[in-house]
Order: structure tokens, then sequence, then C-alpha cells
């Protein structure tokens, strides 16, 4: 059985935790997009990690890690990454990386960062990462694949020799900055081949027989649905898919083989990055939420960055299920709201005098206000809380009102950062 744990929102809903979680009863862990742009919390008997690379599932000693074909694959961050969970006590973990993963460059970071500084105020708020360099190489069919490491190496150097030419017009004359040369970019890609050596395989294949053999596996998204770039806020998104259906791509599996998306949904909204941002709060009440919010506050895993906060918003959240194909719903940092006497919810936006409840187009998005529905407060801190009728009344209705607006049963309820900080729930619809 294949599960998805992907985002119903913008990123930061809290999915390595479920992930963690979940992996306990899993076998197998598998990234299938994104790269180490953005970070994933986790927080058990080991310590706190922000892992940004490897799957939320490294922490068991039963399970196998998977970096699936469709991930932006930066070697040296892999290896630091599996090097700080050895220097914290983990177990080494079992970790396999697809031979049909490409390699992000450190000219792809270069070009990023070059692209954000040109782009100056008007910026996409890119981690630069090298993520939007890597998936245009890719597409344009200039990347390297694992693979290429370990075939001809003429026609590797030949391949080289090819990417400089077209990378150094960009580098020399849009942002003048040295040339690539050839040779040196030949050698980080032999450094790269002894450092994946130990991982890399047909990764599809392994899951091929995993299936058979009826393995538990988990599929670990990046990112949420509203940074897809066909779906979601396009062009503030990023640059692979964050549906729950690319993981049958980028891992290599059918697609008829993921039978439960479990889409993590936030109990209030947060966001980086630029783009609209329909239920933003800000001032003094957008601080306090970001001050308390997450675990010790709403600032980015991977860059420190504030994040922008916001009310839970219903109209994006419940197209965001609706992309993934959601089978079910975790919602968490619920926590974070027992400060609040009232708690709104958007449950429309006004466009051109009209209430919508469909999610827009980002050309229209741009000019939509938020519609909102106030909802009591609990005013008390429900951490602790194991059992869900032992959450306030007001929680409870605040739950409900929010499996009503996104139409998908909520099945767990997230109440803290740690791995057992999880409450069970049976769904009203
Ligand atoms: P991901 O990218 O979806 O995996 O999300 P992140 O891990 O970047 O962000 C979620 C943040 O919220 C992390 O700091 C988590 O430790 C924290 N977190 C997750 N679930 C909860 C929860 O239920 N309550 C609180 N207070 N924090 C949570």
């Amino acid at each position: 059985m294949v599960r998805a744990i992907v985002g119903a929102n913008w990123g930061d809903e809290g999915k390595g935790k479920i992930t963690d979680m979940l992996a306990e009863e899993s076998d197998i862990i598998i990234r299938f997009q994104g790269g180490s742009n953005a970070g994933h919390t986790i927080i058990n008997n080991y310590g706190k990690f922000a892992l940004h690379l490897l799957p939320s599932g490294v922490f068991y000693s039963h399970t196998t890690s998977i970096i699936g074909n469709g991930v932006a694959l930066n070697i040296p961050y892999l290896l630091k990454e599996i090097r700080e969970l050895e220097e914290n006590g983990v177990p080494t973990p079992k970790i396999l990386v697809s031979d049909r993963a490409q390699i992000m460059m450190p000219y792809h970071m270069l070009l990023d960062a070059c692209e954000e500084a040109r782009l100056a105020g008007k910026s996409f708020g890119s981690t630069k990462s090298g993520i939007a360099p890597f998936y245009s190489d890719k597409y344009a069919k200039i990347g390297f694949q694992v693979s290429e490491l370990f075939g001809c190496p003429s026609a590797l150097k030949e391949k080289v020799n090819n990417v400089c030419t077209l990378k150094n017009i960009m580098l020399v004359n849009l942002y003048h900055q040295p040339a690539l040369v050839p040779e040196e970019v030949y050698e980080t890609l032999m450094e790269y081949k002894e450092m994946i050596a130990p991982y890399a395989c047909d990764v599809s294949a392994y899951l091929y027989q995993a299936r058979k053999e009826g393995k538990r596996i988990l599929l670990e998204g990046q990112l949420g649905s509203l940074k897809d770039p066909d779906h979601g806020i396009y062009p503030m998104v990023t640059s692979s898919s964050t549906l729950a259906a690319y993981g049958a791509i980028g891992a290599g599996i059918p697609p008829y083989e993921i039978k439960n998306i479990t889409t993590v949904v936030k109990a209030y909204s947060s966001a980086v990055g630029a783009g609209a941002f329909v239920s933003e709060i800000f001032g003094e009440e957008a601080q306090e939420l970001r001050d308390r919010g997450g675990d010790g506050g709403e600032y980015g895993a991977t860059t420190g960055r504030p994040r922008r906060v916001g009310w839970f918003d219903a109209v994006a959240s419940r197209y965001g299920c609706r992309v993934q194909g959601a089978t079910e719903a975790a919602l968490t940092v619920l926590d974070v709201l027992g400060y609040l006497d009232e708690i709104p919810i958007c449950v429309g936006y006004e466009f051109d005098g009209k209430v919508m409840r469909d999610f827009p187009v980002t050309s229209m998005l741009e000019y939509c206000k938020p519609v909102y529905k106030t909802l009591p407060g609990w005013k008390c801190d429900i951490r602790g809380i194991r059992n869900y009728e032992e959450l306030p009344e007001n929680c409870r209705n605040y739950i409900d009102e929010i499996e009503r607006e996104l139409e998908v049963p909520v099945t767990m309820v997230s109440n803290g950062p740690g791995r057992n900080e999880i409450i069970k729930r049976t769904p009203l619809i």
C-alpha cells in the first residue's frame, strides 16, 4: 500500500511531523520532488532536526529512506545531512538514491542567486537553492542524471562542454560572473560520483519488488498545493509538482497504487516568498501569531526568514485538498490558537462585488478580499490532551467547521510539535 503525505497550503503545514509519526508503521519513505529548498522540522528522542533532503523516516532503523528520481539531488548536501544524523547519535539509516535522479550543480545555485539579485525588489523570494535553474535544465535536457556519472566518460565530457557553452552565455554576459571551466565541472561530477556510489540504484525496480512483497510505502511531499507549478499561484510557485499524483512519477510507481492521500492542513495560514495571500494579517496581530506559531515561531527552517501569517483560509485549503485528491486530512498546529478570544476563518473571496468559494487563478487572486466568519476561541492550552473528547467544546467546534469547509474527513489533529502530540478523530463526514 502506498500512502502520500502532502500539504494543502503553501508549505510548512507540519508534513515532517506527520511523516515521522506514520513512518513508525512503514517500511519505505520516499521523497519524490523538490530539493533542499524547504525543511521539515522533526522533534523526537534524538533531538530536534531540520531535514531538507532526507525523508522524515530516517530516524527509524527498520525503514528504508529513498530519494526518488523527481528530486533535485544536491549530493554534498545529502552527505552533510547523513553526517549530521550520525553525529547526533541517530543509527545510520538505510538510504537509496534513484540512479535517474538529476544532480543539482553548483552553477544552478549560482544562477539562482544571480537571478534573484537581478530581479531585486521584484524577485520571487527564492531560497537560492538552485531549484528553478535545476528543473529548467532537466526539462531542457541539459541536466545530469546520476546514471550518467557511471556511463561513458567521453560522452559525459562532451555534454559538460556543451552545457558550459550554454551556461557561460548567461553567466558572463548577463550576470558578469567568471565563466565555467569544463574540466572543473567534470571534476566536480567525478567527486559526486564517489560520494553517491554507495547509495545509487534502480529505485523503481526496488519499489516494484517491495510492492509485490506488500511493503508499506510512504511518499513525503514538500511544500503544498498552492506552490504547485500548474495548480498553484503561478509564477509564485516552486518548480516541481507538489501534488500526490506526481508521487507516482517522482518515485516510479503506478498511480493507482497511491491509495491514501493524507493531506496536511494548517489550523491558520503561513507562507514564505512573494504572491497574493488573501487571508494575510499584518502588524501586531501578525507578529503575535508569528511568534506563537509552529515550534518557536513562524520562521523558515532553511532560511530563518519570518513567514507571512494569516487566518485559516477555507477557500484555499479546500482547493488545496481537492487538487491533492485528499482522502483524509490532518489538522496541525491547533494548539497555537489557544490565546485568541475569537478566531476568524476566511470562508469566501470577494471579487468584483461577488463572493466566491472557488479558488481563482493568480490574476484574479490579487484583487480578492477575504470574507470572514468568526468563531469563539477556547482560551486555554490544549497541549498534552490525547483524547478528542477532552478538547474544549469551542476547539472541537473549530475543527468541525474546518472539516465542513474542507469537505474532507479530518482524521487527525496535531496539538504540539512532538511525535506523539497527535489526537485521532472520528470524522463527521
Ligand atoms: P513541513 O515542511 O510541512 O514538514 O513543515 P515544517 O516542519 O517546516 O513546519 C512545521 C513547524 O511546525 C515545525 O517547526 C514543527 O515542529 C511544528 N509543528 C508541527 N505540528 C505542530 C503542532 O501541532 N503544533 C505546534 N505548535 N507546532 C507544530
